[in-house]
């Protein structure tokens, strides 16, 4: 845990009782903050009672006693308008901020230079913090991984000179950490997500921006208009920006052409791995995510030998492209992460002879925009409520059945795989649909492929 000790002696409110704000309530306790609790749902209250946390109905506590109000990701700060114990906390002039925030100051008064790597983007941010943390981990670094993925920041060891944080930060965190200040900052790409929370793509873009805004690295993809508007933006204040692109050539930094990374500088371009053979990183996505990785390691003085063999080892994210067997010529990949086209499309790219369980809960527009790659599926695999929109998008150009349920599609899948004898059949769970029709998550649907493509055919 990192204790927070620049409110000790002050009163502080905390807002959304998740795992989030229960570790920010905890740290600030423990450096010495007077602390009022609270959430609007008995569950946030009843998890923050277990752990001991002081609760205080913030619909009647005195604001003006207040010297912050932190407030937990997600919960509206602007759009579509401000909740309500912002409204309070703006009309008493308190502060509101996030737990990053508390962090950033942390460091600021104990560790100023403590190497911190930020990672934001509308897609990849999981990935490429995990990545970036194992190679850094993998080199022997002192390396705490979390923010938006796995342990909160503030349940993290504390800064030090000599440690690492590697966080992925949410557009709602960004938004929530007004001093926002890092070593290298990388910000992966932008396309439309979550505007119910940000207003306008443009708005959303420029809060994305401030991660590489701040940093003392700005790594920026420029793969799409926010990107390079990001980093002409950067270059304009007078900082030198590492590009990463797996499209164009860039004047300095990072480029991919299929499996090769290669670093360019002015005219030169010098490659520096082969992502070909890694398992855990395949697809264009990933060689975007890994040019992000190799970039900010080696902003941190990695060597590029040390960073090849992190990118060897890396054991990618669970339900992200994830390999969960091999049985003989047939390769199980568990994608179940994939809960809309866009993803599926990452997936569909990667492989060829595709043996593919779709379906779920279906999301607008459906898989339409999948045509393209339809000619490298052998057959589909449909289940949930999604089956029957699915199969008539596919009729006529895929072969199909519809099998309603995820152990029969993955019973069927392998026997065709195994049948086809194709050396490289892919048995492939990418359902571009929501699991809430037949799981509880991606997660409990991911778990259960996994365990199915054990099973002997
Ligand atoms: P995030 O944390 O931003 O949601 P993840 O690393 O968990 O991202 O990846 C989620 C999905 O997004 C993957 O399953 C893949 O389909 C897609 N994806 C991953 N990396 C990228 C990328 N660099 N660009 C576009 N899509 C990506």
């Amino acid at each position: 845990m990192t204790p927070i000790t620049t409110f000790k002696g002050r009163r502080v409110a905390v807002f959304g009782l998740g795992a989030s704000g229960n570790s920010a309530a905890k740290a600030l306790l423990a450096g010495g903050a007077d602390v009022a609790a609270w959430d609007d749902s008995e569950k946030g209250r009843e998890s923050a009672t277990g752990a001991g946390l002081p609760l205080v109905d913030l619909n009647s506590a005195d604001w003006s006693s207040f010297a912050a109000l932190v407030l937990a990701p997600g919960v509206p700060l602007t759009h579509p308008k401000p909740h309500w114990t912002v409204e309070k906390a703006r009309a008493h002039g308190v502060e509101v901020i996030g737990d990053i925030e508390l962090f950033m100051r942390e460091r600021a008064v104990r560790a100023p230079d403590a190497p911190f790597v930020a990672i934001t983007g509308t897609n990849g941010k999981s990935t490429t913090t995990a990545l970036t943390g194992h190679i850094l981990a993998a080199a022997g670094r002192d390396t705490q991984i979390g923010g938006n993925l796995g342990t909160p920041i503030l349940a993290l060891a504390p800064p030090a000179e000599s440690r690492t944080h590697v966080i992925e930060m949410s557009s709602y965190q960004i938004d929530l950490t007004p001093s926002l200040k890092v070593t290298a900052g990388i910000m992966l790409n932008v396309s439309p997500d979550h505007l119910d929370l940000h207003g306008t793509i443009e708005n959303y873009a420029r809060i994305k921006t401030r991660v590489p805004a701040g940093a003392t690295f700005p790594i920026v993809g420029v793969d799409d208009e926010f990107g390079r508007a990001a980093a002409d933006g950067i270059e304009a204040s007078g900082r030198k920006v590492i590009r990463i692109s797996t499209r164009a050539l860039v004047p300095h930094g990072y480029i991919a052409g299929q499996t090769h990374l290669y670093r360019v500088s002015g005219k030169d371009a010098e490659e520096i791995a082969d992502l070909a053979g890694i398992g855990s990183l395949r697809g264009m996505h990933n060689a975007q995510n890994a040019l992000a990785a190799f970039a900010a390691c080696s902003s941190l003085g990695l060597s590029d030998d040390a960073i090849r063999a992190g990118l060897k080892t890396f054991p990618g994210l669970a339900h992200r492209m994830e390999e969960v067997g091999r049985r003989g010529n047939v390769l199980f990949i568990n994608d179940s992460k994939a809960t809309n086209a866009d993803s599926t499309e990452k997936a569909l790219a990667s492989f060829d002879n595709i043996f593919w369980i779709a379906g779920g809960r279906p999301k607008a527009g459906g898989i339409t925009t999948l045509a393209e790659y339809f000619p490298k599926i052998r057959k589909a695999y449909l289940i949930g409520e999604a089956a029957r929109d699915f199969a008539q998008t596919i009729e006529g150009r895929v072969p199909f059945e519809i099998v309603e349920t995820l152990d029969r599609a993955t019973a069927a899948a392998a026997r065709d795989a195994a049948a086809s004898s194709l050396p490289d059949a892919v048995v492939l769970l990418s359902p571009a649909c929501a699991s809430f029709d037949q799981f509880p998550n991606f997660e409990v649907r991911g778990n259960a492929f996994r365990d199915l493509a054990k099973r002997p055919v």
